[in-house]
């Protein structure tokens, strides 16, 4: 059958002649025939040439997710299985023996829009976040197993941004039988993995080399780790010889695995602390309290999906940084992240030099930080560069 053949208004071929894989319904001038969701439809320029074979999302804003820039292309098994099979491939020197998990796929990244796949061990965790992933998700995942060779596959598309597409949410297992709890290593760390309960996938994959960063320098010090989820950062500071830390995050769930991932890796205890607490109020109450420490991390969620909440993601990320930067003891380490899409990594660096000057803190920007290569970003979508973040050192 005929693909249904979709034309753009004049003049809104420049981003597709750019390759950015995202067509917005406002583009839009003509359909021709009836395309199903998540069906492949051919993209024309306003003077009918072909440009490009896209996933079709009638419900959406992102109406279509390019699959080729070649039109002649066809969007078929082999097609998916070559894209999912240069992924993984890809991956091949992240993965060694001093760690097994990693990201596989990172949608459009890979060339695969609204997929994502993350390996913990032998065990995959996939989410099918667009139309287009959602229709091929069957071969998308048997290509998958057979790639990556892990019988497991767990599926966690629980996410809102499945809404915006019409689609349901849908987790469990797909492939194989999961043991409900996961071992990882990390640098070397041990870490347990509930990819049944827990955040996003499971873990925060994309702070890989961040964590390493911050074991290194860690030595001494009195940690502060803020949004600590499951204790990322918290481990990765006491392998590093961190003095204390104190670890805070308002999950119980990921505190009570913090905990265990502190055991698993035969950390003393007696050098860490965790509050189950908001923290917006614990880093009042550690300041009311004259508390003070040498290196800080600050991972909070993200507080602006998108540019329309970025005045107030702004005003919670000047809230906390501020604080923290009074919290450092002179000379001390703010390591802070925004992975908020809504926020430039320009936006985030003035926020946090806002931060710096009403907490009268002499301040310098030391070190970049980003996702780690396991979350590349195509040069073609910026959307992909989510992860930023900034290494502050506060002079005496
Ligand atoms: N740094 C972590 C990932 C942090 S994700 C790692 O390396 O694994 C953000 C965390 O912030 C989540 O665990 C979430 O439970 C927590 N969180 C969200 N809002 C919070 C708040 N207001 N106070 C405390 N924790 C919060």
């Amino acid at each position: 059958m005929a693909l249904a053949r979709v034309t753009l208004q004049p003049g809104r071929e420049k981003s597709l002649e750019q390759r950015h894989p995202w067509v917005f319904s406002g583009s839009i001038a003509t359909v021709e025939g009836t395309p199903a969701v998540g069906d492949t439809v051919l993209l024309h320029g306003s003077d009918g040439s072909p440009l490009a074979s896209a996933a079709w999302s009638p419900e959406s804003k992102i109406r279509a997710r390019v699959w080729s820039f070649d039109p002649r292309e066809e969007i078929d098994a082999a097609f998916l299985r070559a894209r999912v099979g240069a992924a993984v491939r890809a991956r091949d020197e992240l993965l060694d023996s001093a760690h097994n998990a990693c990201r596989l796929i990172h949608g459009e990244s890979d060339g695969l829009p609204g997929f994502v796949a993350d390996r913990y061990q032998d065990v995959v965790v996939v989410q099918m976040l667009a139309a287009g992933a959602e229709r091929w998700r069957d071969t998308l995942i048997d290509a998958l197993a057979e790639v990556s060779g892990c019988g497991a596959i767990y599926e966690r598309s629980n996410v809102d941004v499945r809404a915006l597409e019409g689609l349901a949410p849908r987790e469990g297992p797909v492939r194989g039988t999961m043991p409900p709890r996961v071992d990882i290593v990390e640098d070397g760390l041990r870490f347990v993995i509930d990819v049944a309960h827990g955040q996003k996938t499971g873990f925060y994959l994309d702070q890989r080399n961040n964590r390493k960063r911050v074991r290194a320098l860690a030595p001494g010090r009195d940690v502060l780790n803020c949004f600590c989820y499951t204790g990322g950062f918290t481990v990765a500071a006491l392998a590093g010889g961190a003095k204390s830390v104190l670890s805070i995050d308002s999950s119980a769930e990921a505190i009570a695995l913090g905990r265990e991932n502190v055991a698993a890796n035969a950390f003393d205890s007696a050098r860490t602390d965790w509050r189950d607490a908001d923290v917006f109020v614990e880093l009042r109450k550690l300041r009311d309290a004259a508390r003070a420490f040498d290196l800080i991390v600050l991972d909070p969620p993200k507080f602006a999906p998108t540019a329309q909440h970025a005045e107030k993601a702004a005003r919670a990320y000047k809230d906390i940084n501020l604080l923290a930067l009074k919290l450092l003891r002179p000379g001390g380490l703010l390591a802070t992240f925004s992975c908020s899409g809504g926020i430039s990594a320009d936006l985030f660096q003035k926020i946090v030099a806002g931060a710096a000057l009403d907490a009268r803190a002499n301040a310098v920007v030391i070190e970049h930080f980003a996702a780690s290569a396991d979350h590349p970003v195509a040069l073609n979508f910026p959307q992909g560069d989510y992860l930023k973040g900034l290494l502050v050192r506060k002079n005496a």
